[in-house]
């Protein structure tokens, strides 16, 4: 019978392979990466194809920025900025494929070939950035009138293409592109140094405990985790190291003071001696930086990483997180009285300060025990809880997912799907690859793997991969999932919606290409719906009992949720400030030691005072672990968790599963992508900005 329904998702190699074309050998040698389409031809593409198609692909792409530089008539929108968001299209599509297989099934061949391509893939575009004849074009064409009454798309399309150039050195003269592509270098070898020796000195930390009462009461999977690691290298009993998790386990739960002390030692001092002292590096990458910054035309990094965000500058930056500060320290001051107060009655020992390495177990003993609190997975089995999640994103946005069976995919267990509006047009799809296995990343992830979206001859459908590395259903027991799980899939599913929902009619402008500190809105709203009631009821039942999850397990989970909140979020906005007063202000003649400097930033944000050689600056690979990395932008993590709590107020005033604040969401955040300011599109949600309230109450923190 034939599939009227989905005849866009069939890809029939055996259809391509049967036909006899005069260009069949051609599409053959060069393969199914040069011509990206929806659907993609997952069962066909292979490594051999990779290197032969993005050569072909940079050197088109090479050639029209060529065409586009060389017009003699005046810059227009159409014979210039049009090009330039198409010009990588068929390239940005391959390369998001091939690197989206790598990710998914990293093979030697895989690897091989993309170690080939990506090299020369950033050359391109450094050039492409960079290129002073483009430059002046699109200046040419900004003091034109037409650029003065460009609609609003179009003119932060614009504003865009002025701004990667900027900061690119697109406009500077040789000498100064020379200069900028040195300081580039050696701040892309630093923070190499910098994230390679993060790495190397948490190897070589080990902790192994040999008695079993030494476990204190730690929780099943952390003590197997635990036995694995001492198991895979020939030790007896427990293996704990400076990775999070291990870590986390030994300051939870481990009693004895000197073990903990050890581990605490060792973490904050993380490579900050040795053969993987970073303390050096540190002070090099900022002043690169810095002369980075200066000779593009920026104030300081700072300025020039958050031109063009929601919070624009720095002071913008700084204020949100004083302001958050001032909002949360009396429960900060509240729990560190009571945790104090806990702690000296236990140990008897009011004379001795409550030390750091003695936080996590105290508050943890103070609030019985945290792992208690969080809903089992036997309340989470992941059909369930995906067709729940599904529901939701139908009443709310008014969307359908549906499976489609006869689409190619790169694993055969992975599912797809499609997503259709209410009048049934298509709008896009996705593959979610659930299960973790050998050559797959780790972690969970979406990939946006093409772009659609309106176009001359039509809607364009977009398309998306949802990854992770779930646990995997086994004999009679379906996949079960944590709830931290369920978050994480909601997670990932919001960018999804983010992607595969947007109508912007440019391409560099749709869906997740927005602000740095506004994508992870779509989100981390999505993960509020785990958290409710009404919502949970669709897809969290006991497997055994099929009821549904109790409100006191609800109320236990939450009360989890705020563990240590205060001391939580005050570390957190600690180091947003610090990361911002080093790439603003700070200054080795007039502050000292960059190490001491953040020490001393920090403390006033820390439930105890810190250790003199406390050099927990010299991990933080968000910052430094990459030329620009995170760098300036820490504090986009707090920002988004107020918006995410905010915006969802509308949802709890107007009904949880309600279509009218689902469909606006939809309309004025989704379908707009990056086509209008992010604190625009936030005020047409909210009918406001931003406001703290939200997150702190869910905190616990008002
Ligand atoms: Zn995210």
């Amino acid at each position: 019978m034939l599939d009227i329904a989905h005849p866009v998702w069939r890809s029939d190699s055996r259809l391509t392979d049967a036909r006899c074309s005069p260009d069949r050998a051609k599409i053959e040698s060069h393969g199914p990466l040069l011509n990206v389409e929806f659907p993609i031809p997952f069962d066909r593409i292979r490594p051999e194809h990779i290197v032969p198609a993005i050569e072909t692909l940079i050197g088109k792409a090479r050639r029209r920025v060529e065409d586009l530089t060389a017009q003699t008539a005046a810059p227009d929108f159409e014979n210039t900025l049009r090009p330039l968001d198409r010009l990588s299209e068929p390239l940005d599509r391959a390369m998001a494929v091939v690197k989206h297989l790598e990710s998914v099934g990293s093979t030697a061949e895989f690897r091989a070939a993309l170690a080939a391509v990506e090299p020369r893939v950033s050359d391109f575009r450094a050039d492409l950035h960079s290129n002073r004849d483009l430059w002046k074009r699109v200046e040419q064409f900004a003091a034109s009138d037409e650029a003065r009454q460009l609609d609003n798309a179009r003119g932060r399309f614009l504003a865009r293409w002025q701004s990667t150039l900027k900061r690119c050195g697109a406009g500077l003269d040789a000498a100064g592109k020379e200069r900028l592509a040195a300081i580039q270098r050696e701040l892309g070898a630093l923070t190499t140094r910098f994230a390679q020796n993060v790495h190397d000195a948490t190897n070589a930390f080990e902790l192994v405990i040999t008695s079993g009462d030494e476990l204190g009461c730690m929780r099943f999977p952390a003590v197997r985790r635990a036995r694995a690691s001492a198991e895979a290298r020939g030790v007896r009993g427990w293996r704990f190291t400076l990775e999070p998790s291990s870590y986390q386990a030994v300051m939870l739960d481990v009693p004895n003071a000197a073990l903990r002390e050890q581990a605490y030692r060792a973490y904050v001092t993380r490579a900050a001696d040795g053969a993987f002292d970073n303390r050096p590096l540190i002070s090099r990458i900022l002043e690169l930086r810095r002369q980075m910054a200066r000779l593009l035309g920026y104030d300081n990094f700072a300025d020039m990483i958050l031109s063009g965000r929601m919070l624009g500058s720095s002071t913008q930056a700084l204020a949100f997180l004083a302001d958050l500060r001032q909002r949360l320290e009396p429960q900060f001051l509240r729990e560190r009285e009571e945790l104090r107060e806990y702690h000296g009655r236990l140990t008897e020992r009011y004379a001795t300060p409550l030390q750091p390495w003695d936080v996590y177990f105290y508050a943890s003993r103070q609030a019985g025990s945290v792992e208690a609190h969080t809903i089992p997975a036997s309340y989470f089995a992941l059909e369930k809880v995906t067709a729940g999640l599904f529901e939701i994103a139908r009443r709310l946005y008014g969307i359908r997912m549906e499976e489609e069976t006869g689409a190619a995919t790169w694993n055969a267990e992975t599912k797809c799907y499609s997503i259709r509006d209410e009048d049934g047009s298509l709008l896009g799809g996705f593959y979610a690859d659930w299960f973790p296995r050998e050559n797959k990343r780790g972690g969970a992830w979406m990939d946006g793997l093409l772009t659609g979206g309106p176009s001359p001859s039509g809607f364009r459908p977009h398309l998306a991969a949802i990854c992770a590395n779930l646990t995997r259903p086994s004999k009679g027991w379906p996949a079960l999932l944590t709830h931290h799980d369920v978050q994480t899939i909601f997670h990932e599913f919001g960018h999804v919606l983010h992607h595969c929902l947007s109508r912007v009619e440019i391409r560099t402008l749709s869906g997740t290409n927005v602000a740095q500190d506004f994508v992870e809105l779509p989100s981390q709203i999505m993960e509020n719906w785990c958290w409710e009631r009404e919502a949970l009821e669709l897809f969290a039942r006991d497997r055994q009992t099929a009821l549904p999850v109790p409100d006191s397990l609800l109320w236990d989970a939450a009360r989890g949720r705020r563990f240590l909140s205060g001391a939580r979020h005050m570390m957190q906005i600690g180091i947003g400030v610090l990361d911002l007063l080093l790439h603003t202000s700070y200054s080795p003649e007039s502050d000292g030691d960059v190490t001491d400097y953040s020490r001393r930033v920090l403390e006033p944000y820390s439930l105890t005072s810190l250790l003199p050689e406390d050099a927990a600056v010299a991990s933080l690979t968000h910052l430094f672990g990459g030329p620009v990395a995170l760098g300036a932008g820490y504090y986009s993590y707090k920002w988004a968790e107020v918006m995410a709590a905010d915006a969802f107020t509308r949802f709890r005033a107007e009904g949880i599963l309600s279509g009218e604040p689902g469909r606006e969401f939809r309309e004025k955040v989704l379908a707009r992508g990056g086509g209008e300011d992010a604190s625009v599109l936030y005020r047409d949600f909210l009918g406001r900005d931003p406001d703290p309230e939200a997150f702190l109450e869910r905190e616990g923190l008002n």
